[in-house]
C-alpha cells in the first residue's frame, strides 16, 4: 500500500472528529481509516470533499458510503488477520481497501462493469494486492471461494440473501442494510453451532441491492 501524505490532516479530523468522538473505539479499525487515502476514490472534482461527513456520488448513480458508516460497519465484523472477507457491492472500492488493512483476502463483487473495473485498477495502482474485484450478482456470493469469516453488504436489501448465510464460516460474521428504499437497520447476523443470531444496530440509508436474491429491479 502507497503512503499518502495528501490530505492527511484532513483524513486525521475525520478520524477524529467523525469516528472517535462517535464512539468507534476500535484502534485497528481507527489506522486503517486513518491509511487509505479515501480522496483517491471519489471522481476528481470531488477530491476536495473526500473527507466530509458524507456520502458522495461515484458515478452511475451510486453512492461511495459516509465515512462514519464504513467505519462502524467494519468495527462490527471484529476481524482478524487471518480472515477472509467478503463484500458486496464494490463501488469504487474503499471499503474494500478499508477492509484489506485488517483482514488476510478481501473478496468484493460489484454488479456494474464500469465500476468494477475502475475499483480493480484503482485498487492495484494504489497498491492493495489482497483484494480481488469480481463482477455479478453479489446476492449468490462466491460459492467457489466460500466459506468467508465475515460478509460485508454495502447496498440495501430486502432481507439478508440465503446464499451469503449459507456462505458464511462457523464463527463468522454478516453486517448488512435491511429495510426498504428509504430507510434501512444495520443488522449483524453471527453463525454459531450452525445457528444464526441476529443483532439490530443503526438507522441507515443506502443504495439498493440489486440481484436475483434482493429487489429485482432499482425502484424508481
Ligand atoms: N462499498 C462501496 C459503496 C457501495 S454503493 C464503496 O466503498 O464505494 C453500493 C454498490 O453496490 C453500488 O456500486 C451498486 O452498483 C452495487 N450493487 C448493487 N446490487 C449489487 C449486487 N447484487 N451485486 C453486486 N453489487 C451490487
Amino acid at each position: 500500500m502507497l503512503e499518502s501524505k495528501e490530505y492527511a490532516p484532513q483524513r486525521a479530523e475525520m478520524v477524529e472528529k467523525q469516528l472517535r468522538r462517535r464512539g468507534i473505539e476500535d484502534t485497528c479499525v481507527l489506522g486503517a481509516m486513518l491509511a487509505v487515502p479515501r480522496h483517491e476514490f471519489v471522481p476528481e472534482e470531488l477530491r476536495a470533499r473526500a473527507y466530509e461527513d458524507v456520502p458522495l456520488p461515484i458515478g452511475s448513480g451510486q453512492t461511495i458510503s459516509q465515512p462514519y458508516i464504513v467505519a462502524a460497519m467494519t468495527a462490527a465484523l471484529h476481524l482478524q488477520p487471518t480472515d477472509r472477507a467478503l463484500e458486496i457491492g464494490a463501488g469504487c472500492g474503499y471499503q474494500a481497501a478499508v477492509l484489506s488493512l485488517l483482514a488476510k483476502e478481501v473478496f468484493t463483487i460489484e454488479r456494474r462493469a464500469e465500476l468494477a473495473l475502475a475499483a480493480s485498477e484503482r485498487l492495484e495502482r494504489l497498491g492493495y494486492l489482497n483484494v480481488h474485484v469480481h463482477c455479478g450478482d453479489g446476492t449468490l456470493g462466491l460459492p467457489e471461494l466460500a466459506p468467508f469469516d465475515a460478509i460485508l453488504v454495502a447496498a440495501a436489501a430486502p432481507a439478508p440473501p440465503q446464499p451469503l448465510l449459507a456462505q458464511l464460516a462457523e464463527g463468522g460474521r454478516m453486517i448488512i442494510p435491511v429495510g426498504d428504499s428509504d430507510n434501512q437497520e444495520l443488522q449483524l447476523i453471527e453463525k454459531r453451532g450452525g445457528k444464526f443470531s441476529t443483532k439490530m444496530l443503526e438507522g441507515c440509508r443506502f443504495v439498493p441491492l440489486v440481484g436475483h436474491h434482493a429487489w429485482q429491479k432499482p425502484p424508481e
